[in-house]
């Protein structure tokens, strides 16, 4: 027995592990670990990280260290670890030590989990004391972020505390070899939240009534984790044109819930990395191209992809087993509003779209949307960090100089919160322009506050003088915060450098639907060069009017109008619209309008030139239907293009592709895919003429959210020996701004 004999070396380490590692099963699988190594010593919870000490076997020790890294529990996230050597004291047991009396300001919570395939084992067996049980969890899933209240993270701070353990689950919880040891949410049917269904139905229990009106062709509103979620059969055409009129939503594709895998791949083509974002932990909507037309054509009018999500609480897979077919379940709300959260709210908003409810008695603290991700360029990427992300910090470059928040932007608003070198992101909130949204977005910037302990001292906002946020960034300046700007296309860059730990020279293309600019256009089609914090403009796309303003966005044609004009081409002879709107559009775009170099509007435009769309219902609308157009053809000739300018600031002009486009007689399906190869090759081009010594290309901007552009400029850039970047753990629309800002006043700071 070496481990007895008296001339041992003995180790002893300390650890201070940072990230999210309190409320995980960290400390019973520390437990664990040190008690199958043979290990002494002990573990707690302090400020901001767990500490360690473990002492035995010098390899027993290493294998511990290497055992948390990369065995850790599934919702722990660690971000570093601090090592130092202390002298051994010949201690044989392993224990579970109170927390430290500094444990003030605790690590973050961790984001919702979907159920783990144990629990779901559970929830399916009828021999199972939580068999058919709503709301069963453990220590690796179930809600955290949703429910929780107040730091640290325990039961008595959680909406939970409404319901007191029964005897069963006591025993569970405060044994540390079961797995659900210290698992807050912790419930079973005799001590947890109960589900109802409304209006009741005698006698049939709330799934099975949910379930019978929904082959009935009802919409029902389904209370969940961050929200209330509207669902009804996907493959009944006359339940999603009634959500689809009810909720006023013309043409945004609706996301379609499947029971498990398999039925996923019957309705998607589905790839490996598709596969692998459809059950991670987070359970995002998935953006797949459609194998079936099973799924009414009514849920993604237009498209060619399908937005499909797996089960990710007990609810959700009881519901699908019931049901038996795909479900629409998309966000509760009206337009633009936020998510419903609230139940007496969400009666009141869903009264006339809801049929029915499914409702349960445990408070959503926080409202917090489904997440979305897509795979790109042969790797996945979030296009909404929400629920099962937030809020999960990341890695800032530099270290801040003090603690800052930041803003976003107004579209797909979300802040971020840093300090020192990291950057807690908060959830998706939606479009500000709606009050009910910018209220939800100052409630939850204050909850979040208060759980990470932060009181910032300065922050960061956007330029543009309207967004809700620059004016409360203004508020928060007049009440003694420092100030700090960061232009918009600079702070996409930023994210995506930061998201991809570059911190050397590089170049940086924002395209998007429209930024604020420092010379008085609407910037959205630009190219940088410089590193974090120095970057600066080198070309943009040649600006043209911008008839209407903001509201060109609703109507592409009146796009198609000015990059027409300027390409010397007559509107009336190409667009099927009144000649004398577009008369008048020319008159007032010649005298009224702002400059734009904005290539979401450019995409509009040939959208419009091309008839597939010419006026819109959301923003990206005529976009997403140009690209869907594009993925319909092979072709990959390209048109024309020119790069004017001299100097220190270049111009990428498109007259030349928007004649050719007019010109061209192959079809819309074949030049909305020339039109994508074209602006890619032109957009290396530019890169190339830029780069000098650099090699890194970042991509970034709503325009990115487009995978087909996103792959081809990819390429293109790869074929002139440079390395392209797209946003992979931030979006990389707007809701991606907050975290580059912080990378910029970072760079700034000067920190390491
Ligand atoms: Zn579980
Ligand atoms: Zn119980
Ligand atoms: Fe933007």
């Amino acid at each position: 027995m070496r481990g007895s004999a008296p001339t041992e070396e003995r180790t002893r380490i300390a650890l201070a592990i940072h990230g999210t590692v309190q409320g995980v099963g960290f400390r019973p699988f520390a437990w664990s670990l040190a008690n199958r190594l043979a290990l002494g010593g002990s573990i707690r919870n302090a400020t901001d990280a767990v500490l360690v000490e473990i002492e035995g076997e010098g390899r027993a020790v290493e294998a511990f260290v290497e055992a948390v890294r990369r065995e850790a529990p599934p919702l722990a996230c660690i971000e570093r670890i601090e090592r130092t050597a202390i002298a051994p004291r010949n201690e044989r047991t392993f224990v579970i030590a109170p927390s430290a009396a500094d444990a003030r300001t605790p690590a973050p919570v961790a984001p919702d989990t979907a159920t783990c395939d144990e629990c779901v084992r559970e929830l399916f067996d009828p021999r199972d004391r939580r068999y058919g049980h709503p709301f069963v969890n453990c220590t690796s899933c179930g809600p955290r972020f949703t429910i929780v209240e107040a730091m640290p993270y325990d039961r008595a701070a959680t909406t939970m505390a409404a319901f007191p353990m029964c005897a069963k689950c006591r025993v569970e919880y405060e044994d540390p070899k079961n797995r659900r040891f210290h698992a807050q949410p912790i419930a079973c049917n005799d001590c947890g939240p109960k589900l109802a269904f409304e209006p009741g139905r005698g006698g049939s229990d709330p799934i099975s009534a949910a379930a019978a009106a929904i082959a009935e062709g009802k919409i029902v509103a389904l209370k969940g984790l961050g929200g209330y979620h509207l669902a009804c059969d996907a493959t009944n055409g006359s339940a999603v044109e009634a959500l689809r009129e009810r909720k006023r939503r013309d043409a945004k594709p609706f996301a379609v819930m499947v029971a498990d895998i398999d039925e996923a791949e019957q309705l998607g083509h589905v790839s490996d990395v598709e596969r692998t974002l459809l059950l991670s932990a987070a359970r995002p909507i998935v953006l797949v191209r459609r194998r079936s037309r099973v799924v009414v054509d009514a849920v993604a009018p237009g498209l060619d992809r399908i937005g499909l999500f797996l089960p990710y609480t007990p609810v959700h897979h009881l519901l699908l087993s019931a049901c038996a077919r795909p479900l629409v379940t998309t966000s509760a709300n009206v337009t633009e509003e936020p998510i419903a959260f609230e139940d007496d709210d969400a009666r009141t908003r869903l009264r006339g779209i809801a049929d029915a409810f499914v409702v349960h008695d445990r408070v959503i603290r926080t409202r917090c949307d489904d997440s979305i991700a897509h795979e790109v360029d042969g790797a996945p990427a979030v296009l909404r960090r929400s629920r099962g992300h937030a809020p999960r910090s990341l890695p800032l470059p530099h270290a801040l100089a003090k603690p800052t928040l930041a803003l976003g932007g107004q579209l797909k608003a979300v802040f971020a919160v840093g300090r020192s070198s990291t950057a807690v992101l908060g959830h998706h909130i939606g479009d500000l322009d709606d009050f009910k949204a910018y209220r939800s977005y100052v409630d939850a910037l204050a909850h979040l506050r208060d759980l990470l302990g932060a009181t910032p001292e300065r922050v960061v906002c956007d330029q543009h003088p309207d967004y809700a946020t620059t004016r409360l960034a203004h508020e928060l300046a007049a009440s003694g915060m420092e100030l700090a700007c960061v232009q918009h296309h600079e702070a996409h860059v930023a994210a995506c450098l930061a998201g991809a730990g570059i911190d050397r020279h590089a170049v940086g293309v924002a395209f998007d639907g429209a930024g604020f600019g420092t010379d008085g256009a609407v910037w959205g089609g630009e190219f940088f060069t410089g590193t974090l914090g120095t970057l600066r403009r080198a070309a943009h796309l040649r600006y043209v009017p911008l008839p209407g303003g903001d509201g060109a966005a609703r109507d592409p044609w009146r796009m198609a109008v000015a990059h027409l004009v300027d390409a010397g081409v007559d509107p009336t002879e190409v667009l099927d619209v009144d000649p004398s709107e577009i008369a008048l559009v020319s008159q007032v775009a010649k005298r009224l309008s702002p400059p734009t170099s904005s290539v979401g509007r450019l995409f509009d435009a040939v959208a419009a030139i091309l008839g597939i769309r010419t006026r819109s219902h959301h923003e990206a609308h005529a976009a997403m239907e140009l690209q869907a157009a594009a993925e319909r053809a092979t072709d990959d000739a390209r048109y024309p293009y020119d790069v004017a300018g001299g100097g220190d600031l270049l111009e990428l002009d498109a007259r030349p592709l928007i004649r050719a486009i007019v010109e061209d007689r192959s079809g819309p399906e074949i030049a909305a895919r020339r039109f994508h190869a074209t602006l890619a090759h032109a957009t290396a081009d530019l890169c190339a003429h830029l780069a000098g010594d650099a090699r890194d290309v970042a991509l970034s901007g709503g325009v990115f959210a487009n995978a087909l552009f996103a792959r081809l400029t990819c390429d293109a850039v790869r074929a002139r020996g440079l390395s392209p970047w797209l946003c992979r753990s931030i979006p990389t629309n707007d809701g991606g701004l907050a975290f580059g800002q912080l990378a910029v006043v970072g760079a700034r700071d000067g920190g390491v």
